[in-house]
């Protein structure tokens, strides 16, 4: 099998999780490629579509209305049947048939592995979309999602906090975050919480009631915003554990799926439309196995992460540190 020849039919697909922004960047996919003269084919529900072996054609005027849409129009999935080599044989044979050139994956850096995997195993070029909330993908400071997550959790905080404040509640609210705590952070210093809680610096709850006992004056309400670091509906026990340990009636909230549903954010339609096109550049250009990302602010394309470099992290403890000074905790 050949795939040399110039680019004339690609498939896109989304892929993981579901995050606000892929439709933009699948409008963009497509009517970028309708611009250059390129067939633009989806799959639905990510590699699934692939492993089924079906295919549907997407015009300019099949992507309308999509920017402002959240969630995917593709369906996403996660797809256990893609990490079968053999089934991954069959599918390069029948994008092979169909005369694939290209793939734009949507996804997360799970799903640019299969992408990579396809391509060195005999598969058309591939180019990844960077799309998870989580925002922790390695080589890239943005991923699709990340802001309408960190809206949708902050519109929810702001609604606690009258709540808190207004019974003199302390209130521990869990966002999304299984490995990184970019949504904790972003979302806690929007909010003006009081503390923090992410996985790059963890704390025990003991340690936590600690520092509110020491508080230098009590504290009419609080908000304490805690990533789920991979143990969704901890912040129940926390609740449990700092009610004995501390004087204060607490109340817990996890957010959970609400974090990644509804319209994209300007920021998310904004990147996800330029990452489209570029995705479609690069293809033809005759890239492969690169991811667009954004560095320093710019978007540029970076090879798909490696497995060994793990996840992107917060690596700045002073940026959780400073927000104890705008939160008045800086004297405990
Ligand atoms: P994300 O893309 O959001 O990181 P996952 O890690 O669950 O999400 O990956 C999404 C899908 O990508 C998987 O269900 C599977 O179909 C495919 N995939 C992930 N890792 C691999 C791999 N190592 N080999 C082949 N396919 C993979």
């Amino acid at each position: 099998m050949c795939y040399k020849k110039a680019m004339k039919k690609i498939v896109v697909l989304t892929s993981g999780g579901d995050s606000p922004g892929m439709n933009a960047a699948l409008r963009a996919v497509v009517r970028t490629g309708s611009y250059y003269g390129i067939e633009v084919w989806a799959a639905n529900e990510g590699y699934l579509g692939l492993v089924r072996e079906e295919l549907h054609l997407l015009g300019p005027r099949d992507v309308s209305g999509l920017t402002g849409k959240g969630g995917t129009i593709l369906r996403s999935s996660r797809c256990q049947e893609f990490f079968d080599p053999q089934v991954r044989a069959k599918v390069i044979k029948f994008l092979y048939e169909q005369n694939v050139d290209g793939l734009v994956v949507i996804g997360g850096d799970g799903s640019f592995r299969g992408a990579k995997l396809l391509f060195e195993e005999g598969g058309p070029k591939c180019i990844g979309i960077p799309g998870t909330i989580d925002n922790d993908i390695v080589g890239t400071e943005y991923t699709i999602g990340f802001d309408t997550a960190c809206n949708n959790a902050i519109a929810a905080v702001d609604k606690l906090r009258d709540t808190a404040y207004s019974n003199s509640k302390y209130f521990v609210i869990e966002v999304m975050g299984q490995r990184a705590g970019f949504i904790a952070l972003s979302v806690g210093i929007a909010t003006g919480a009081e503390f923090i809680i992410v996985p790059e610096f963890p704390m025990t709850t003991p340690e936590i009631a600690q520092k509110i006992n020491n508080f230098h004056q009590k504290k009419q309400s609080l908000i304490m915003i805690v990533a789920e670091a991979g143990n969704p509906g901890r912040s129940v026990e926390m609740v449990k554990q700092l009610s004995t340990l501390t004087p204060f009636e607490y109340r817990n909230c996890i957010l959970g799926h609400i974090q990644r549903g509804g319209n994209p954010t300007m920021i998310d339609r904004d990147i996800a439309s330029k990452m489209g096109f570029d995705a479609v550049k690069a293809l033809l250009d005759g890239q492969t196995n690169k991811m667009v990302a954004q560095e320093k602010g710019r978007l540029v394309l970076v090879d798909f992460p490696k497995i060994e470099q793990g996840y992107r992290k917060i690596e700045n403890q002073d940026l959780i540190g400073f927000t104890n000074i705008l939160s008045d905790m800086s004297r405990i």
